[in-house]
Order: C-alpha cells, then sequence, then structure tokens
C-alpha cells in the first residue's frame, strides 16, 4: 500500500525522535506513580512537549498530574490523542501505561511536524489515574471538567498482546460498602452486638448465590477494606470495595440494583445498617466504526500485522466516558506476549523490553497517520460524526 507523503513525513519525525520516546517511556516505567500521584510522569511528558514547540497548560482541568499540549495551524478539527501513565499499586507498570504515554507523545511530535501543511490542531493530553483505586478516574473528571471542550477526535491506545481494532469493552460500576452494627463483648455478652462483618460476608455469599444467574459477560467481584478490629469486640464497622462488570450497559445497571439488594439482605439478617457509596461509573466505549477503519488502514499503510478480528476486551477504561461525549477510539498493540496474565509484574518488566518499545512507536505512527487523515479530509470527520451519532453506546 502506498503511503501519502504526509505520513512518510510525520513518520520520519516519530523515527527521529525515537531515542528519546523510547527513554521516556523507561523512565516512567522504572519511576511507577500511581493515579493522581503521577508528578514525575507528567512533568516529565508535559516539559517535553513544551521543549517541541507545544503549548502546555497544567495542571490541567483541575487534575496537578492532568495536561494539555496543543499546537495549531490556522483552521480545522482538532485531534487530541490522550495519553496515561499511572501504575498499580505495589505491582508498577503491570498494564504498561507508559506505554500509552511514549504512543500519544510520539504521535503529538509526528502530527505537529506536518500540522502547517493540514491546518488544525493537534494535542496530547495528559489524562492521569486511569485504574481504579477508591475514586473517580482521571478522564471521568477531566469530562466534569470541561476539559475535552472543543476536540472533534480523541485517539489512543492500549498495550497488549496482538495489533487490533476494538469490538467491545465492559462498563463497570464501583462501589463501597459500610456495614454498622453495635459493639458488644464477643463472649460476655454479644446478645447486645450488632456483628458488621456478618453483614458484609453475608453480601459477599448472597452475591456468590447471584452469580448463577447473571449472563455470562457479568463479572462482580470485590475486597474486604475493614474487617473489624480485634476479635473479642463485635465489629461495629466493616466495610468492603466492589466492581461490576458487563458489556451491555442496562445489564450493568440491573446488576448493580441486584447487588445493592444482596447487601440490604444482609443488612435486614443481621440487624446492621448498610451505606451503598457509589464510587464511579465507568461506560463502555462507543465503538466508531470509520475510525476502526482508518486504524486499520494505517497498520497496513505502515506495513505492520494487524489481527484482522476486532477484539472483545474483557477489561474497561474511563476512556470509554469520553467515547460517549466525543466521537472516539482506541486499539491495541501487540507490546507483550500472548499467553501473559494481564496486570501483573510480568507485563510490568515486559513494558521496558525490545517488543514493547518498538509496539510503542509503530504505534505513534499509526495514531499521528489517523489523525493526518482526518486532518487532511474533512469527508471523514463527516463520517466519523456519522457514526457517532449513529451508535446508541
Ligand atoms: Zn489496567
Ligand atoms: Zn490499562
Amino acid at each position: 500500500m502506498q503511503t501519502p507523503p504526509l505520513k512518510q513525513q510525520a513518520w520520519a519525525a516519530i523515527h527521529e525522535h525515537e531515542g528519546e520516546l523510547r527513554s521516556l517511556a523507561l523512565r516512567i516505567k522504572e519511576h511507577p506513580e500511581t493515579g493522581y500521584q503521577e508528578e514525575q510522569a507528567s512533568t516529565w511528558q508535559a516539559d517535553y512537549l513544551a521543549q517541541h514547540g507545544f503549548q502546555v497548560t497544567k495542571p490541567f482541568g483541575g487534575l496537578p498530574t492532568a495536561y494539555s499540549a496543543c499546537q495549531t495551524a490556522g483552521a480545522g478539527p482538532t485531534i487530541a490523542f490522550l495519553a496515561e501513565y499511572d501504575a498499580l499499586p505495589g505491582i508498577g507498570h503491570g498494564c504498561g501505561h507508559n506505554l500509552i504515554a511514549g504512543s500519544c507523545v510520539g504521535a503529538g511530535i509526528g502530527v505537529a511536524a506536518v500540522l502547517a501543511q493540514t491546518g488544525g490542531r493537534v494535542c496530547v493530553m495528559g489524562t492521569p489515574a486511569e485504574e481504579f483505586d477508591n475514586q473517580k478516574e482521571g478522564k471521568v473528571r477531566l469530562l466534569e471538567a470541561g476539559a475535552f471542550e472543543g476536540v472533534d477526535v480523541c485517539l489512543s491506545m492500549h498495550p497488549h498482546t496482538d495489533n487490533q481494532v476494538i469490538a467491545s469493552d465492559v462498563g463497570f460500576i464501583g462501589f463501597d460498602l459500610v456495614f454498622h452494627g453495635r459493639t458488644a463483648h464477643a463472649a460476655a455478652d454479644p446478645w447486645n452486638g450488632a456483628n458488621a462483618l456478618d453483614g458484609l460476608i453475608l453480601t459477599y455469599n448472597n452475591i456468590n448465590a447471584l452469580r448463577q444467574h447473571v449472563k455470562p459477560d457479568v463479572r462482580i467481584h470485590g475486597v474486604v477494606t475493614d474487617g473489624g478490629r480485634v476479635p473479642n469486640i463485635i465489629p461495629e464497622r466493616a466495610a468492603g470495595r466492589f466492581m461490576v462488570r458487563s458489556r451491555d450497559p442496562k445489564v450493568l445497571e440491573d446488576v448493580y440494583a441486584r447487588v445493592q439488594d444482596c447487601a440490604r439482605a444482609a443488612a435486614l439478617a443481621t440487624a446492621t445498617q448498610v451505606e451503598i457509596n457509589h464510587i464511579t461509573t465507568v461506560y463502555n466505549t462507543r465503538i466508531n466504526p470509520t475510525l476502526n477503519r482508518l486504524i486499520c488502514e494505517n497498520f497496513a499503510q505502515l506495513g505492520e500485522p494487524l489481527n484482522e478480528k476486532p477484539l472483545d476486551m474483557g477489561g474497561s477504561t474511563d476512556f470509554g466516558n469520553v467515547s460517549q461525549v466525543i466521537p472516539s477510539a482506541f486499539f491495541v498493540s501487540k507490546t507483550h506476549p500472548a499467553g501473559i496474565a494481564w496486570h501483573s509484574v510480568e507485563v510490568a518488566q515486559g513494558a521496558g523490553e525490545e517488543m514493547a518499545l518498538r509496539s510503542m512507536i509503530a504505534s505513534a505512527c499509526v495514531l499521528a497517520g489517523v489523525a493526518i487523515d482526518l486532518l487532511s479530509d474533512p469527508e471523514l470527520l463527516v463520517q466519523v460524526r456519522e457514526d457517532f451519532a449513529k451508535a446508541n453506546g
């Protein structure tokens, strides 16, 4: 397939900066920072982009570790690459987000090299805290702050074991359950107590009974965050953090309602009270066929192999929330060997190896290629918007 000259120019710019992009990704990998703590990672990216002519806003959208870095060349659409760079607690870059940062920064550098010819605006947006912990994710907060206003299309990539576009992913609701009981001596007068831990354990067991009756794509998983203090006091407080997931937003809401019933039933059975604290809702990614087609074409133009089968992703991403508001697409990139367990130290180690870094650069080229297509052909943006309007999420 013949490569248009603008892309050749952009890809040459990416390769010219390849050494710096690799060392940026390696530095982020070697200094893992968890959600909203990514001070070094965000500063390194923002500084690097500022040195390459981007206008940087940091903090961005009210978040100290978010940034926006843009270049403008006259009228035209705005294409944003959404970088991620948060690590997992205790594991490091076990989701490979250092490679998303390198790809998106690289794509920005590539598009900037041809922007005077295409017109329009290119932005790299640093979006912190993608991984769910105990708070709303970075893109959810940035959306609430109106940080994506004026952006026409958002693009990104995610590390994986193959090059593929996305067919579907999974939305989730994250929430805390807090049981309140009454203390008593666990041996002398337990009849005066109400056991909050029993409330939590019964909830867990009620959920296990529910599992048989949910669709195969549903996932319900949780951890105990407070199980009481000492065994000779009936616990007056117990708490857990849970996630419910589904590919179908309607099913997601239904299962969340059932899980809340599991908790209320457990509270009734144990004469305790339960507080249900919703933390976040992450939506499914709204698939955009035109953007997916452009991603495939750019893999072909680049001469990179692509698994033709779009991926039904098992995980969730706050990119989904952005995709519900702005036409967006991300793809997965073959950064790691097949069969590897994700969110693991093996992924973190692999995120610094040749296979990962090479794919990161190829991904930067694909992202830049799609952006150049959109900046140079207004008709494509019309199609992208039509797809967006047609998709029902
Ligand atoms: Zn992850
Ligand atoms: Zn991830």
